[in-house]
């Protein structure tokens, strides 16, 4: 059976969460089978192997779980962006909306290098504001960004668009 098969049966659809009229796309249950999972992170990791990746930035929370897998397969350092306020060391800042409220981002100043090749890995690509926003950290540390990589993207919400077409590699899209 096809991955795009697999997953679909697998990625779980729960209704409004985490605010009325958002249908949240839940995949722990991915997560939780090892081979999808596997699966998973070769093909996420796939069309970025060769480039040169140096850092995978992982987008809290779920683009921890994934990101971290990622580096490892690409032979490239990881790097978390998280929420404001969590970091211990000395951080810069993004703030952004988002589908359902607003938010920031955050990185450690000494995380990415300059000139350094970087991926940006998370689980959905709604918006785009997040992903946005953790490329805006890169750029402002001196990082190339490379591309952006997500299991799932809700085409509908425009976020390809927002970060360049070109850019973005999706397994599955909605
Ligand atoms: P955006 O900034 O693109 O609007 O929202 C993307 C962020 O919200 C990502 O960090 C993603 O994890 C989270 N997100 C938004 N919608 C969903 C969803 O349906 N399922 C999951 N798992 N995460 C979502």
């Amino acid at each position: 059976t096809t991955l795009v098969a697999d997953l679909n049966a697998r990625l779980r659809d729960v209704p409004d969460f985490p605010k009325p009229g958002i249908v949240f796309k839940d995949i722990t249950p991915v997560l939780a089978d090892p081979r999808l999972f596997g699966r998973v992170i070769n093909a996420m990791a796939a069309p970025f192997r060769g480039q040169h990746i140096t850092k995978v930035v992982g987008v809290e929370a779920r683009g921890f779980l994934l990101g971290a897998p990622i580096a490892l397969a690409l032979g490239s350092g990881f790097v978390p962006a998280r929420k404001p306020g969590k970091l211990p060391h000395r951080s810069i800042v993004e703030r952004y909306s988002l589908e359902y409220g607003a938010d920031g981002v955050e990185m450690h100043e000494d995380a990415i290098l300059q000139g350094e090749r970087v991926l940006v890995v998370d689980d959905v690509l709604a918006t785009g504001g997040t992903a946005e926003a953790t490329a805006k950290l890169v750029k402002r540390l001196g990082g190339e960004l490379v591309g952006f990589s997500f299991l799932i993207s809700l085409d509908f919400l425009e976020g390809p668009q927002r970060l360049g077409r070109d850019k973005v590699t999706t397994l599955l899209t909605f």
